[in-house]
């Protein structure tokens, strides 16, 4: 599908949230030491529902762990086009995870929330995130959900691009493949040079 993607921060939580978790907790976790605050990094995550950051306990960070690694298998499916391999995963969060939605009344008005502000935390989540991956894959936009090509990256994004050509996760590690494949044309030319050969 083709069309620039605007995601808001409250409506697609889901999707925005799921990227935050695996790159937070799975991807950079595999590169950094076991001292690494997870609740913090937790709380910045999940910073957009204060309710969420307020209720949050080091209990939590083991959860949201197992629910980030199942995540990052959701990309990694993603990432090679194995739609039902992904739905699949997607629809066994779901129903283990089932959204509650709710009406609450804030400043005179009754707004329908996605769960009861005491839902459990983790639950929530787990739902909210499965919610936003799936709205993805039921629009047709699954392959704007990826992993950075870079290989040493290994990040999740989110293309918003007009035309979903996105491959990188940051303009970073798209500049570091381009300056490395630059690097390797131009060794290779310079061997061909010495060898005599075109
Ligand atoms: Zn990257």
């Amino acid at each position: 599908m083709t069309g620039k993607v605007k995601l808001d921060s409250y409506r697609d939580a889901g999707i925005l949230v799921s990227i935050d978790l695996v790159n937070e907790l799975v991807v950079e976790e595999a590169g950094e030491a076991a001292s690494r605050d997870a609740v913090a990094a937790l709380k910045r995550i999940l910073a957009v529902d204060a309710n969420s950051v307020a209720a949050l306990r080091p209990g939590h960070v083991r959860g949201f762990g197992e629910l980030a690694r199942e995540l990052h298998r959701v990309f990694a499916a993603l990432d090679r086009d194995d739609l039902d391999a992904a739905a699949l995963r997607v629809n066994r969060l779901l129903s283990r995870h089932p959204a509650h939605p709710y009406l609450a009344k804030e400043a005179g008005r009754w707004r329908l929330h996605h769960h009861p502000a005491d839902a459990p935390l983790l639950s929530m989540w787990s739902a909210i995130c499965a919610e936003g991956l799936a709205s993805m894959i039921s629009a047709d936009r699954a392959s704007r959900l990826g992993i950075c090509e870079r290989v040493e990256c290994g990040r999740a994004y989110v293309d918003l691009t007009r035309n979903a050509s996105r491959r990188f996760c940051s303009l970073n590690c798209q500049n570091r493949v381009k300056v490395a494949a630059f690097r390797e044309r131009a060794s290779l030319g310079t061997r061909r040079e010495r060898s005599g050969s075109i």
